[in-house]
């Protein structure tokens, strides 16, 4: 339906302003809304999103410009995800049009139309996708190359990056289309007809009892919105009972969402999906994808050709017009949450799309958020329990305590004899530190000069292998000085460990073992994870040194010893989510141990043996630990318990942004509502990358009134233009 007469279309523009933007168009209507246009804004062309119409404008008629042109280059973004949008924009108290605009590619926020159509689009088809490229005669190289690449970026691919592989490349190609092994993807219609193949799904292991049990409550529940946190302790199969609940869904001929986080997205997981659904599509969207690979993504989510979307927190916001399932993995995972500019939980947002489609969510932990666990005691989320390991049992954690043993190099005695028994018998160990570099801080012996950073309240890692001193967290460098700049002295000495430190004490210690780092240094060069990953694999390394990027989702069969060092650190934090962090991530962590044929071991160097934390870990009983917590939360006036938001200011000095935050909260004590305001405090770490940062917390028993208070408080502070601050409002913060 379109109107010839003039209206006003209300128009989403990526501006820090909590408004859309009134222009007047001809021959619009609402098939257009969630369209993308062009428009005059200021002396520039901006492209925006119709997110409204409307047959007048507030504005005075001569101030009203005119829409340059509506993009009708590729379907329109569908009126849920704007809804998601638009609650996103109310309840985190940001800019809806910042929000519609990053939540699309970036292709897709250029001025220039898609010119779809020109460029000649290959896929796999379900017999091409079937076939082993590997099993292909040599003489084939060619075809095999092409189906490989095919494979590897989603399916889809334009000709011009086929026909880049060699120059005979396109007899390849050709004769790929005759076999019926790839096909061309003709717009939207034949991607329809690939959503109507008939489903194909490979068959996947006998179900344990638990899992089996866990998949028909499921499937016995009526259909429509239905929450179910699905706790499963490590090993426990949850990724199987996903894949069987997708197989429900696709069957149903509908597209299912499966949110995991970055670091979890691995090529096994995809390879995984796409193995166990040969004749769908499987589209993965992260963060290491090109600009045209992620747009192809989403289009293929969008039109509805793509049966499964694997994604990280931004693909909460990928239009699937089927979409009959979402699955948060590691539903506990911090980085779910954006930490900067729009800060939206994904998983947050999720249970609220479920809702808002009526369709089952599940999230998946072995250590699920205590906001979530709550949820499930509380009866409001439908509980499933994994409590045994397919494969093995689980591993056996015990406590060395560093009070009694002397350490060297932060390393005991009994942890380098197991380590030495682990090589011995030929199986791996992996000693887990959170902390890169060699040591966190380094010190004058004479007059306790520290390298600290000029631009962060934080100390200068000394890394060894580029004799640098680093700042982690604003990325500052320096060299390592050859005598303290205060005093002279040359005694510099490097406190603490990391990686490094760990890494050369065990060279020293074990001369003939193969000893691997994994950590951010040693993985930032690309594909440089997944060589050792394969080295790790094919058993070419003794001792695994590494941080959390070792601990998330990796399998290593050979792998019997885990260590762990300076846990402890985090036991007296004063931040009241970290024990809960702690006990997810030893989880994590001792989860590697023993996934082959034995039963692992996890030794943890600590002072405080007895700790609950720590006992409870010992029995695989986070319930037992998280209700704990949560008495404790109850007590303490604590989220799950409460609703809170944190007014976050940063200026170039501390006195400014207290001063700002200071006023601030006198503006909320004028605001009547059921919400405590806590004083202004300088941020844990104040000083960061030369800004001086501080917040204001204030809290609510009922989430509404925490809503109702924060849009008014949100309008009052955006009615007074600060020059000298920059405040952000953090919903549901992870850290107060
Ligand atoms: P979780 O995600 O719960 O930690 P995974 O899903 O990674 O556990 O499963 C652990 C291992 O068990 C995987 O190697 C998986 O292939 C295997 N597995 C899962 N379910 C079964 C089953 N029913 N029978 C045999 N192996 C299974
Ligand atoms: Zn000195
Ligand atoms: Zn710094």
């Amino acid at each position: 339906m379109r109107l010839h007469s003039i209206s006003i279309a209300r128009i989403a523009l990526d501006v820090p302003l909590p408004t859309l933007f009134d222009y007047a168009a001809t021959g619009i209507g609402r098939d257009d809304i969630g369209r993308r246009v062009l428009v005059p804004f200021g002396k520039k062309i901006a492209v925006g999103v119709i997110v409204e119409l409307a047959s007048s404008s507030e504005l005075a008629p001569q101030r009203v410009r005119q829409v340059i042109a509506v993009q009708r280059d590729i379907p329109p973004i569908a009126e849920d995800v704007l809804s998601l949008l638009k609650f996103c924009s109310r309840y985190y108290h940001h800019p809806l049009g910042e929000a519609v605009l990053n939540a699309l590619p970036t292709r897709l926020r250029r001025r220039q139309a898609l010119k779809l159509k020109n460029a000649k689009l290959y896929r796999l088809t379900a017999i091409g996708a079937g076939i082993d490229a590997a099993s292909l005669p040599t003489r084939s190289k060619l075809k095999r190359d092409v189906l490989i690449l095919m494979r590897e970026t989603n399916d889809a691919i334009d000709e011009t990056t086929l026909f880049a592989i060699a120059s005979t490349a396109r007899n390849a190609v050709k004769a790929l289309l005759e076999l019926g092994w790839i096909e061309l993807c003709d717009g939207a219609q034949s991607d329809n007809a690939a959503a109507d193949m008939p489903l194909q799904s490979a068959t996947g292991p006998v179900l344990t009892m638990e899992q089996a049990e866990a998949i028909a409550a499921v499937r016995e529940t009526a259909s429509g919105f239905i929450p179910w946190l699905l706790m499963g302790v490590t090993g426990s199969g949850k990724t199987e009972v996903y894949l069987r609940l997708i197989a429900d869904t696709l069957a149903n001929k509908r597209q299912a969402l499966v949110l995991v986080p970055e670091i979890n997205l691995t090529p096994q997981l995809e390879a995984l999906v796409r193995a166990r659904f040969p004749s769908t599509m499987v589209v993965s969207l992260h963060s290491g994808l090109n600009e045209s690979e992620r747009l192809h993504g989403w289009l293929q989510a969008q039109s509805g050709v793509a049966g499964i979307i694997l994604g990280t927190r931004l693909s909460i916001f990928t239009p699937m017009p089927r979409l009959g399932l979402i699955v948060v993995d590691e539903e506990h995972d911090a980085s779910f949450k954006q930490m900067d500019g729009l800060r939206y939980s994904a998983r947050d947002l999720a249970l609220v799309r479920a809702r808002d489609r009526a369709i089952p969510i599940v999230l998946g932990s072995a250590t699920p958020a205590l906001e979530t666990f709550q949820n499930a005691i509380a009866g409001s989320y439908r509980l499933l329990t994994l409590k045994q390991p397919v494969n093995a049992m689980p591993a056996e954690i015990d406590y060395i305590d560093t009070r009694h043993s002397p350490l060297i190099d932060g390393l005991s005695q009994e942890l380098l004899k197991a380590i030495d028994a682990t090589i011995k018998r030929g199986e791996q160990s992996l000693i887990f530190i959170n902390r890169r570099g060699y040591a966190p801080v380094l010190m004058c012996r004479s007059c306790n000069w520290s390298a600290d950073c000029q631009r962060c309240s934080a100390k200068l890692v000394m890394h060894a292998t580029n004799r640098r001193l680093q700042c982690h967290h604003c990325g500052h460098q320096a060299a390592i000085p050859a005598a303290c700049p205060d005093c002279g002295n040359h005694d510099l000495l490097p406190l603490g460990q990391g990686t490094q430190r760990i890494e050369s004490a065990l060279e020293r210690t074990f001369p003939a073992a193969r000893i691997l780092r994994v950590d951010r240094d040693t993985t930032r060069r690309k594909h440089a994870w997944e060589d050792m990953r394969r080295q790790i694999h094919a058993n070419e390394v003794d001792v695994l040194v590494g941080t959390q990027i070792l601990a998330k989702g990796h399998d290593f069969p050979q792998l019997n010893l885990v260590g762990v060092i300076n846990a402890d650190s985090s036991l007296y934090s004063t931040d009241f989510r970290a024990g809960e962090r702690l006990f997810a991530r030893l989880t994590q962590v001792a989860g590697r141990a023993g996934r082959g044929a034995s039963r692992g071991r996890v030794l943890i160097q600590t002072e405080f043996p007895d700790h609950p934390l720590y006992q409870a870990l010992r029995r695989h009983d986070y319930s037992a630990y998280a209700r704990e917590l949560l008495a404790e939360r109850k007590q303490a006036g604590f989220p799950p318990f409460v609703h809170q938001a944190v007014l976050r200011a940063e200026a170039p000095q501390i006195s400014v942004a207290l001063d700002f935050l200071q006023r601030a909260a006198l503006s909320a004590h004028e605001i009547q509502a059921a919400v405590t305001v806590y004083d202004p405090i300088p941020a844990p770490l104040v000083r960061l990358a030369g800004l001086e940062r501080a917040q204001l917390t204030v809290q609510a028993r009922s989430r509404t009134a925490l809503q109702r208070f924060l849009g008014e408080w949100h309008e009052r502070l955006s009615a007074r233009a600060e020059r000298k601050v920059r405040w952000a409002l953090d919903v549901d913060p992870l850290e107060v």
